[in-house]
């Protein structure tokens, strides 16, 4: 089992952000930006192009909905999208809020935010 599969099914603690009966949101736990969010199928597939075309489709619709979500609750200009997968076999989709390009820099030191407001900002993307 991934370690996001046991993120999934509640076995390792998770900022959840949204989840329904095939996906799973939660802030990834070293974020780029405030609100730095994966999205994952709950079929564990190492690859995201691996996905059959349905289960691709459905993964995005549900990435929508989560980005959409995003842009309500944080301040910012767009939410960029990555697909990297070099760290944790279980395909899954970086939702990153921006306020400019240099946001989104894999290479750059990841921020450490404080439990509370890591909470905050979960649930302020659940509930928008
Ligand atoms: P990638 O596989 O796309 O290269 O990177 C995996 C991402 O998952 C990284 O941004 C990393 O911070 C995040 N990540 C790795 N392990 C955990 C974890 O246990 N919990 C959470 N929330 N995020 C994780």
């Amino acid at each position: 089992m991934s370690i996001f599969s046991k993120i999934a099914a509640g076995e390792i603690p998770s900022y959840k952000v949204a989840e329904d009966a095939g996906h799973f949101a939660f802030l990834d736990i070293n974020p780029m930006a405030p609100g730095h969010t994966l999205v994952i199928p709950r079929r564990e597939v190492d690859y995201l192009f691996d996905l059959s075309s349905d289960e691709y489709a459905e993964l995005m619709e549900f990435a929508r909905k989560v980005a959409i979500k995003m842009k309500k609750a944080l301040p910012c200009k767009r939410i960029g999208v990555a697909v990297l997968g070099m760290e944790v076999p279980h395909a899954h989709i970086h939702l990153v809020p921006l306020q400019s390009e240099a946001d989104m820099d894999f290479r750059a030191p990841k921020l450490s935010l404080a439990a509370e407001e890591m909470k905050r900002i979960a649930d302020a993307i659940a509930q928008a």
